[in-house]
């Protein structure tokens, strides 16, 4: 690995008291290049834009794939990763079904490592703040033919990032909208996902609600996705959630809550979830929560959900199964609490 640490830190000029979320990044990033069928040997060095020819690949069709992830510091002053190899994995088959090259896991891994050492003065140490870990890949190859790209970068770059306020969370259900279809590629964390999200969720927003559930593609009647986050009900004690699909991203995080909620006696299942069945269940006050659950927010509970003219209202106190998950969950990102599956890689 070569590496090229810079000289003058841009750390003092970073008011850790006032993170906005993905706007600052740290002194250094990671950038390994993909060309005649190998990967480079990845290089650390300062961060800096790239220079792009106007035919780059990524900025005609797309080839574009990320990972979100961040590193923990602990009590201890050790330097915390939440199950790194599911981020490379996921990455991985991203990339395969993007027509992209996959990266070695040992690649990904020692360089992000490395980077993070490097780096460790950027990870902010108050309450539940993190450096936020941005891994991606892009295509690079210099024409616009509308074939797959022969050559790639793959970068990983870091922002310290403050505590997550996600503030009220009013979804409404989307039913003329959809973010991925069955045989597209909704599991993958393509960039253009998101792209296709924007306008919805603006449309949305525009109208009062802050993200909308995406429902499936085809008749509109099964919840897949709240926003970016996988979604979660707790119906009559039980955690029920979509079971995953090729048009559901699968989050780290909600195998995680999932793992956390059986091992503490929680019934926990994955399966189909129609409107019709939450919003019977919510009649019957069968439902007392639902909750969104990603890397940047861990698991955020849901104030309302409103489908069509009805809006389903959810309460939550400090005994709130979801708020519990949370702080179990945030015990083990931050190694407060004994890290039972070994899912963290301690730096
Ligand atoms: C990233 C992402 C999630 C959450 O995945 P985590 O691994 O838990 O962060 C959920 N849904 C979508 C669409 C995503 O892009």
């Amino acid at each position: 690995m070569k590496i090229t640490k810079i000289h003058t830190s841009k750390l003092e000029n970073v008011d850790f008291n006032n993170l906005q979320f993905g706007r600052v990044f740290s002194d250094h990033m990671v950038v390994c290049t993909y060309t005649s069928g190998k990967w480079s040997e990845p290089e650390i060095k300062e961060y800096q834009p790239f220079s792009l020819n106007p035919a780059t690949h990524v900025f005609h069709y797309g080839q574009a794939i990320f990972e979100g992830m961040k590193a923990y510091n602990s009590k201890e002053d050790k330097t915390l990763l939440f199950r790194p190899l599911e981020n490379i994995r996921r990455l991985n088959k991203s990339a395969k079904r993007l027509c992209m090259p996959e990266i070695d896991e040992s690649i990904f891994l020692d360089s992000l490592t490395k980077l993070i050492e490097i780096d460790k003065k950027w990870i902010p140490k108050k309450e539940n703040q993190s450096l936020y870990i941005r891994p991606f890949m892009i295509a690079t190859s210099e024409f616009i033919r509308a074939t797959p790209a022969d050559e790639f970068t793959f970068c990983i770059i870091t922002s310290p990032s403050d505590k997550y306020y996600a503030g009220e969370s009013n979804l409404k259900i989307e039913e003329k909208y959809s973010r991925s279809a069955p045989g597209g590629v909704g599991f993958a964390k393509a960039a253009g996902n998101y792209a296709a999200a924007f306008g919805p969720t603006k449309e949305a927003q525009n109208k009062g609600y802050t993200q909308v559930v995406w429902t499936d593609a085809s008749e509109h009647q099964y919840i897949e996705e709240s926003g970016t986050m996988n979604i979660m009900f707790l119906i009559n004690n039980t955690i029920v959630t979509p079971e995953l699909s090729d048009s559901i991203l699968g989050g780290i995080t909600r195998d995680s809550i999932l793992e956390i909620a059986k091992s503490k006696g929680i019934k926990v299942e994955e399966r189909k979830i129609s409107i019709s069945e939450i919003v019977e269940a919510y009649d019957n006050n069968n439902i007392s929560e639902a909750f969104g659950v990603g890397t940047a927010v861990t698991v955020n509970p849901i104030d309302s959900i409103t489908f069509r003219d009805k809006k389903m209202d959810f309460r939550y106190t400090s005994d709130s199964i979801s708020l519990q998950l949370k702080s179990d969950l945030l015990n083990i990102q931050y190694g407060i609490s004994k890290d039972e599956n070994n899912w963290t890689l301690t730096l």
